[in-house]
């Protein structure tokens, strides 16, 4: 098999780790495969470097923080070629550039144009263990260093397998696959075999740090089968495929939590054309992603409230902006509510199966937990709830659902 291995920030964060890396990919080569590894800066290495600009210069340019970031991954790609070395296979320490990894020149968050990893294949044919620098690409025009965002060795690792045609690409990291809840809230949590693309595209917009959002997408673009997995032992981790009929027989595969959200309400705006259209418009300007929106309609049907969502770090900028549009459409007034949080189920069964948000509400219901907003997609439901209930209703959900260890 032709196998890229993958490994994070932890798992490359000391000499130990990155030997202990060199000789789990020399095992792999020497069980037969080819193994192609991709790597991200060591652990703390990324933060400390912007820290650093940071106080040199608040405002430093991103083509030059793109210069400075891409060496975190530089070094931990020579040290694993160096510790391969020592083990006595043949390696290649490769950057992006190199690899062949062109971008968009929208530095600090460029996007993979095309990767065309010539010297991948050579070094693979010369026997070689290919180490390539993660999270970095080259703009076409300019020849200028970009990078993926952040986590973006993710992005990497998947398109540098779509490239070759990896038959797996393995994310090792410092826990041992997808958990149907987090193991941190509820004890009983259970490692999933596989998952499909969309339910992983879920959890990682639901704030499930695993995987990279984008390297996800381009996963399931180019049916990159994917596995994620602990460089720390080995245990086999969790599959993300293709969707197939056996997960359409689970309703429910995970419970999400997001603590990270907070909401506000305009009170009373008249109930007219346009209003939405005006409000949603302003925020979208000043750069805020809004998740959920509710509107509800007085029964007299003069005045409306509408509630929307958006992230806490937003929640400054977005009260001020809201409170100015509110003022000039003569709404009653904003009410902001920082203590919520958005509690979801997600499943692919559900687009075959009925009565999962029955169950949902029921569930929080008989725990007398108030829903303050719905919202639904074909495979999932999420639902806003006072923040102090976040535990309870993870753990109420993750039974109800039967997700625990059998
Ligand atoms: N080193 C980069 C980061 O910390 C990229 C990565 O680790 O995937 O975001
Ligand atoms: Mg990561």
């Amino acid at each position: 098999m032709l196998i890229v291995q993958k490994y994070g920030g932890t798992s490359v964060g000391s000499k130990e780790r990155i030997q202990a890396v060199a000789e789990r990919a020399v095992r792999t080569k020497r069980e037969g495969h080819d193994v192609v590894l991709i790597v991200s800066a060591m652990s703390g290495e990324t933060d400390r470097l912007i820290n650093l600009a940071q106080e040199i210069n608040p405002n430093p340019s991103t083509r030059d923080m793109d210069m400075l970031l891409s060496s975190g991954e530089r070094i931990s790609a020579a040290l694993t070629a160096i510790a391969i070395e020592a083990l006595g296979e043949r390696s290649v320490s490769l950057s992006g550039r190199q690899t062949g990894i062109v971008t968009t020149s929208e530095h600090t968050r460029a996007k993979i144009e095309k990767v065309d990893a010539m010297r991948v294949l050579v070094a693979l044919k010369e026997g070689r263990i290919p180490v390539i620098a993660g999270f970095q690409g080259v703009t076409n025009e300019g020849e200028d260093v970009t990078t993926l965002g952040r986590g973006g060795s993710d992005l990497s690792a998947v398109a540098v397998s779509a490239a070759i045609k990896a038959d797996l690409c393995e994310i090792y990291t410092d826990v041992d696959g997808v958990y149907t809840t987090d193991p941190n809230v509820v004890k009983n949590a259970r490692k999933l075999v596989k998952i499909s693309y969309d339910e992983m595209l879920e959890l990682a917009s639901l704030g499930a740090k695993v995987l990279q959002t984008r390297s996800v997408e381009y996963a399931k673009k180019y049916d990159v089968p994917v596995v994620v997995r602990s460089s720390f032992n080995d245990v086999p981790g969790t599959l993300v495929i293709k969707e197939d009929s056996e997960m359409e027989k689970v309703v429910v595969s995970g419970v999400a939590y997001d603590k990270n959200q907070v909401k506000l309400t305009v009170r009373g705006v008249p109930d007219r054309p346009g209003i939405a259209s005006t409000l949603f418009t302003s925020i979208a300007d000043a750069g805020i992603v809004v998740d959920m929106i509710v509107q509800n309609i007085s029964t007299d049907s003069k005045a409306a409230d509408i509630s929307f969502t958006v992230p806490k770090t937003d929640s400054k900028a977005a009260q001020a902006i809201t409170e100015k549009v509110a003022g000039e459409l003569k709404a009653e007034g904003v009410v902001l509510n920082d203590n919520i949080s958005k509690i979801s189920i997600i499943g692919a069964g559900m687009r075959t199966h009925s009565g999962a948000a029955a169950k949902m509400f029921q569930t929080l219901s008989s725990n007398n937990i108030n829903i303050m907003m719905i919202s639904t997609s074909e495979i999932k439901i999420s639902c806003v709830i006072d923040a102090k209930y976040t535990e309870l209703a993870v753990r109420e959900l993750h039974d109800a659902f039967e997700l625990a260890i059998a």
